[in-house]
Protein backbone atom coordinates (compact mmCIF):
# COMPACT_ATOMS: atom_id res chain seq x y z
CA UNK A 1 0.00 0.00 0.00
CA UNK A 2 1.31 3.37 -0.72
CA UNK A 3 -0.43 6.55 -0.36
CA UNK A 4 -0.02 7.86 -3.88
CA UNK A 5 -1.57 4.75 -4.74
CA UNK A 6 -4.33 3.54 -2.54
CA UNK A 7 -4.95 7.45 -1.42
CA UNK A 8 -4.79 6.03 2.47
CA UNK A 9 -1.68 5.86 4.50
CA UNK A 10 0.17 2.29 5.50
CA UNK A 11 1.35 3.07 8.46
CA UNK A 12 -2.48 4.53 9.93
CA UNK A 13 -4.87 3.85 7.41
CA UNK A 14 -5.30 7.26 7.36
CA UNK A 15 -7.10 9.14 4.22
CA UNK A 16 -6.12 12.64 4.23
CA UNK A 17 -2.81 13.63 3.01
CA UNK A 18 -0.58 16.60 1.52
CA UNK A 19 0.91 17.02 -1.42
CA UNK A 20 3.39 18.95 -2.80
CA UNK A 21 3.98 19.11 -5.80
CA UNK A 22 8.11 20.14 -5.74
CA UNK A 23 9.62 20.19 -2.51
CA UNK A 24 11.82 23.26 -1.88
CA UNK A 25 14.76 24.13 0.11
CA UNK A 26 16.58 27.31 0.99
CA UNK A 27 18.92 28.97 -1.57
CA UNK A 28 21.26 31.19 -1.35
CA UNK A 29 19.67 34.85 -0.04
CA UNK A 30 17.46 32.70 1.44
CA UNK A 31 15.04 32.72 -1.45
CA UNK A 32 13.34 28.89 -1.91
CA UNK A 33 14.85 26.91 -4.79
CA UNK A 34 13.62 23.43 -5.80
CA UNK A 35 15.51 21.00 -3.92
CA UNK A 36 17.80 19.18 -6.89
CA UNK A 37 18.01 15.35 -6.59
CA UNK A 38 21.74 15.25 -7.58
CA UNK A 39 23.82 18.57 -6.99
CA UNK A 40 26.43 18.60 -9.88
CA UNK A 41 29.44 20.64 -8.41
CA UNK A 42 30.36 23.48 -10.54
CA UNK A 43 33.96 25.67 -10.58
CA UNK A 44 32.15 29.36 -10.80
CA UNK A 45 28.83 29.75 -8.87
CA UNK A 46 26.35 27.55 -7.55
CA UNK A 47 25.93 24.07 -8.16
CA UNK A 48 23.61 22.56 -10.93
CA UNK A 49 20.58 20.48 -9.85
CA UNK A 50 19.14 17.27 -11.88
CA UNK A 51 15.58 16.29 -10.75
CA UNK A 52 13.24 17.51 -8.12
CA UNK A 53 11.09 15.72 -5.96
CA UNK A 54 7.62 15.38 -5.14
CA UNK A 55 6.07 14.35 -1.49
CA UNK A 56 2.76 12.66 -0.38
CA UNK A 57 2.98 13.32 3.54
CA UNK A 58 0.01 11.61 5.92
CA UNK A 59 -1.86 14.48 7.20
CA UNK A 60 -2.45 12.37 10.34
CA UNK A 61 0.66 10.42 11.53
CA UNK A 62 3.35 12.39 8.81
CA UNK A 63 4.57 9.11 7.02
CA UNK A 64 6.20 11.01 4.17
CA UNK A 65 6.83 9.42 0.73
CA UNK A 66 8.95 11.12 -1.66
CA UNK A 67 9.13 10.67 -5.89
CA UNK A 68 12.08 11.59 -7.90
CA UNK A 69 10.57 13.54 -10.96
CA UNK A 70 12.97 15.25 -13.98
CA UNK A 71 15.67 12.36 -13.22
CA UNK A 72 16.18 11.47 -16.97
CA UNK A 73 19.36 13.82 -17.41
CA UNK A 74 21.34 11.49 -14.39
CA UNK A 75 24.43 9.76 -15.24
CA UNK A 76 26.20 7.17 -13.28
CA UNK A 77 28.81 7.97 -11.11
CA UNK A 78 30.19 5.24 -9.05
CA UNK A 79 32.95 7.01 -7.61
CA UNK A 80 30.97 9.89 -6.26
CA UNK A 81 28.08 7.48 -4.69
CA UNK A 82 25.65 7.71 -7.49
CA UNK A 83 24.81 3.95 -9.19
CA UNK A 84 22.34 3.08 -11.64
CA UNK A 85 20.67 -0.38 -11.14
CA UNK A 86 18.67 -2.52 -13.04
CA UNK A 87 17.75 -5.81 -11.99
CA UNK A 88 17.49 -7.69 -15.13
CA UNK A 89 17.35 -11.36 -13.83
CA UNK A 90 14.06 -12.95 -15.21
CA UNK A 91 12.12 -13.74 -12.30
CA UNK A 92 11.72 -17.61 -12.05
CA UNK A 93 7.85 -18.84 -13.10
CA UNK A 94 6.08 -22.26 -13.40
CA UNK A 95 7.22 -22.62 -17.35
CA UNK A 96 10.68 -21.67 -18.51
ZN1 LIG B 1 -0.58 8.03 8.50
Amino acid sequence: MTLKRDLQCPNCDGVSMWRLETMMERAAGMQPQPMGVLLEPRVFGTALAHGTFETIICATCGYTEWYARAIKGLKPDPVNGVHFIKNDVEKAGPYR
